[in-house]
């Protein structure tokens, strides 16, 4: 029999963050407390209606939402198949989805009177989506960082310091995003009074995947409305990539009740055989890392593997603890797209529809492009998660104009 999904956002996750076997929180005992803070002011204030009000208008005239959804007819065509519809999150101010979890970040510290936004970033785009959220509500920003990221990310850092963030340099360890984290929370373990941690997808320990998720179903309400205004009905498939796996559970939680067949796409980087890749639902096992249980690219020890992927977004060796839920209750399938697959999207996209997606959300498209062939007929839609001005100059020096 079908699984009832009714009810499913609401009852998900368990008073204690639990996603089935997932979630929770495994944080040292002096994070217990700010954590229940942030959880309980977020259950009060996401339901006020000042709150409500304010964010959606945030929505609407600062982000530029709703942003369409569109028949990328001329794609749909070269694949020769289902038709193709894109939701363009790249279409948001500052280019990407993460912008709406960040403004509910920050819209949330405002409420709780909190001074400053702590978090940490990999190859930046969290950072500058939340750099921007401070500068919007008039707030402190503090960006940890590893050096060899920030030697690596040059134009994001320049970006956060524009917009008025302080970005701390982190020189410990492999110096990128898994020592960013433990810095970024030793910070904000000195000062969770007048700071509040600011996480960059549905990860970490509870309230963060519910409250990252919350703030990301916009996408999915938005655009299971404008399928339906556009074509009649539902979307045959629809996909998202997943790197933590934010704009898959934007997209995906709206359609969890219908009929439509879900597909996550994780990045497989120079193939399985290499270990070169962050396929962490495909190659992963159940494992413990930044406060929270998921699937989980790990050593003999437990540890977390070191990952790839040609979109630096993506390359993290868990999940988010609702996708590891989903995959095993069957509701959500998950695959992947390698490097190669990724790039001829890239480059297909640009030509047929004058869209330069971002290197993430190719992978969604690379599966999309597969899929139609093998569909036939029918509907596919597809998050395009991101724009790829970020991406131009490390493509085209390292494979050209795609000819
Ligand atoms: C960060 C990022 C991703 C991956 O993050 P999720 O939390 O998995 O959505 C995907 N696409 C773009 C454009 C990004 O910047």
């Amino acid at each position: 029999m079908k699984k009832d999904y009714s009810n499913y956002l609401q009852n998900t996750p368990d008073a204690d963050g639990n996603f089935g076997n997932y979630g929770g929180a495994f944080i040292p005992p002096q994070l217990t407390g700010p954590m229940k803070e942030i959880h309980e002011a977020y259950l009060k204030i996401s339901r006020s209606h000042r709150f409500i009000e304010e964010l959606r208008s945030i929505r609407k005239h600062y982000q530029g939402r709703p942003t369409p959804v569109y028949h990328a007819a001329r794609l749909s065509e070269k694949c020769g198949g289902a038709q193709i519809y894109l939701k363009r999150e790249d279409l948001n101010h500052t280019g990407a989805h993460k912008i709406n979890h960040c403004m509910g970040e920050g819209l949330l510290a405002k409420y709780m009177g909190k001074k400053k936004l702590i978090a940490e970033t990999g190859a930046g785009q969290h950072g500058v989506a939340l750099a921007t959220a401070a500068a919007y509500f008039g707030l402190e920003c503090e960006i940890h960082m590893g050096e060899v990221d920030i030697a690596k990310e040059h134009p994001n850092v320049v970006r956060m310091k524009l917009l008025g963030a302080k970005v701390v340099p982190v020189s410990h360890g492999l110096k990128t995003l898994k020592e960013a984290v433990d810095s970024a929370f030793q910070a904000y373990l000195k000062d969770p009074q007048t700071a509040i941690y600011c996480i960059g997808s549905v990860v970490g320990p509870h309230p963060f995947p519910m409250l990252v998720r919350d703030f990301q179903s916009v996408v999915g309400i938005e655009a299971r409305e404008q399928f339906q205004e556009m074509t009649g009905g539902l979307p045959d498939v629809i996909t998202a990539c997943v790197g933590g796996g934010s704009n898959a559970m934007g997209l995906f939680s709206a359609f969890l009740n219908d009929p439509s067949e879900i597909w996550g796409v994780e990045p497989l980087g120079r193939g399985p055989k290499t270990g070169d890749h962050a396929a962490t639902m495909s190659y992963g096992m159940p494992g413990i890392i930044h406060g929270f249980k998921c699937y989980l690219l790990q050593d003999e020890k437990g540890e977390p593997s070191p990952v790839y992927s040609i979109a630096s977004g993506l390359d993290y060796p868990g999940v988010g603890p609702e996708h590891s839920h989903l995959k095993d209750t069957g509701r959500v399938h998950y695959t992947t797209a390698d490097d190669k697959a990724c790039l001829n999207a890239f480059f297909t996209l640009c030509r047929t529809e004058g869209i330069i997606p971002a290197l993430e959300s190719a992978h969604a498209v690379a599966f999309a492009m597969k899929k139609a062939v093998e569909m036939k007929s029918g509907t596919i839609l597809v998050n395009l998660s991101g724009r790829g001005d970020k991406d131009l100059d490390f493509v085209v020096d390292n494979h050209g104009y795609g000819d």
